[in-house]
């Protein structure tokens, strides 16, 4: 049973009303991607625009002060949301989670690392993380060595517990995967890392959308999301990282904004987080951001949680039933909102694209995780991910269309 009256939320999300032709409804499971935006998220952005648009931390006037307070608190309301207790020094906004990786490789392991330092990543990590580090560690002589993952897709933790060693920088681990469902144990993978004084890094992007998460509780020192991943806008992200690090650490980007006294010769850096937030920001955004964080703390993460299993449990079902699905990732009880699976004989972009005649949007391809396809051992997956406002009998059409291809090509 779902704890969520879905019907009731669908009506915050105009979106899900349309047809993707004539008499097809949509039927969006591509939320791993992308989540949808409620009203009241797409109302903060419009308000702004059209009530005190304006840019922030300038000005002395009305509209400024007006968008810097609701600017500057919109991290507050992201560092609570995620339990930073050292409020808005402690979140940076980023564009999304992939420029917050790159502020804390450029900012952090260009001056950190060095040869015989080791970087441990994990086979699932996006490429997000993946590709970052990997330069990173080319341009600093650091290796990057990867925890591997079993026949049921989960980590190998007695492989990790070799791998994080005394040479162990850091640890970045994916809180909960993009492809297999997985939920890491990344509080465990924490106390290790700091057990060889390593930092760690976690990111979020999967994770914070649907499930509370407390990044103290995890002793996280590092944890990314995305807003539009969490019904919130594109554009905007957040980093966390404990304030005794951000201050240690220099600028990613120079320029106006993030600079307290500049002279010819030298400049010095602004207070947390503006030091990380160089020349305009993404204010209204931001703003929004923090409105997504409301909509779904008010639905409740616990409950969009629980609907969620309800829902990938059925979809696991169901495909199972049908002959040549092959699902990855660990059984139905204990995975995130999302199957990733292919079908004998049909390639994953050929089966997207009848399901799109159904109406159904999945994803197909590596999303964003090739080694992770090539230790799976196919080139390309189906991804169908669910969120708060997906039900059963979108999952029946989701099943109609995959028995439907399977007709078409065997
Ligand atoms: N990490 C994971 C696990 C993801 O799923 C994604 C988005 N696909 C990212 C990182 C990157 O997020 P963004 O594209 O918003 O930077």
């Amino acid at each position: 049973q779902s704890p969520l009256d879905v019907e009731a939320l669908r009506a915050d999300f105009p979106i899900l009303e349309r047809e993707v032709a004539d008499g097809v409804p949509l039927v969006y499971f591509d939320n791993a991607a992308t989540t949808q935006t409620p009203t009241r998220v797409v109302d903060a952005i419009t308000e702004y625009y059209y009530e005190y648009n304006s840019n922030v931390h300038r000005g002395i006037h009305q509209l400024s002060q007006e968008a810097s307070i609701a600017y500057e608190e919109a991290h507050d309301r992201i560092a609570e949301f995620v339990g930073a207790s050292g409020e808005r020094e402690e979140i940076v906004f980023t564009k999304n989670t992939t420029e917050a990786f790159n502020l804390v490789a450029y900012a952090w392991g260009l001056n950190e690392l060095g040869e015989g330092d080791t970087v441990v990543l994990t086979e699932m990590e996006h490429h997000a993380s993946l590709v970052t580090w990997q330069q990173i560690a080319k341009k600093t002589g650091a290796t990057v060595e990867y925890v591997p993952i079993t026949e049921d897709g989960t980590l190998d933790m007695n492989a990790a517990g070799d791998l994080i060693d005394d040479d162990t920088a850091m640890v970045s681990v994916v809180h909960a995967s993009n492809v297999l469902g997985t939920v890491n144990p990344v509080s465990e993978l924490a106390d290790m890392a700091h057990e060889q004084d390593a930092l760690i890094f976690v990111d979020g992007a999967q994770a914070v959308p649907n499930r509370p998460v407390d990044v103290e509780a995890i002793d996280a020192d590092f944890y990314a999301f995305s807003g539009h991943k969490m019904a919130g806008p594109t554009g905007i992200g957040a980093l966390y990282g404990k304030r005794h690090l951000l201050e240690a650490m220099d600028p990613y980007l120079y320029g106006g904004e993030m600079i307290k006294k500049v002279t010819y010769d030298d400049a010095t850096w602004n207070d947390l987080p503006w030091k990380f937030e160089a020349g305009t920001p993404s204010i209204s955004e931001g703003i929004a951001f923090a409105e997504a964080a409301d909509y779904v703390d008010d639905v409740g993460l616990e409950r969009i949680n629980a609907h969620e299993e309800y829902v990938t449990a059925y979809a696991y079902d169901e495909l199972s039933k049908l002959d040549g699905v092959e699902i990855y990732g660990p059984p139905k009880d204990e995975r995130g909102g999302l199957v990733a699976f292919n079908v004998e004989g049909i390639h994953a972009h050929d089966l997207s694209s009848i399901l799109n005649d159904y109406g159904v949007a999945v994803r197909a391809g590596d999303h964003c995780t090739q080694p992770l396809h090539d230790t799976l051992g196919v080139p390309a997956s189906i991804r169908a991910s669910f969120y708060l406002y997906n039900t059963r009998e979108e999952v029946d059409t989701l099943i109609e269309g995959v028995e439907g291809a399977i007709d078409i090509f065997h």
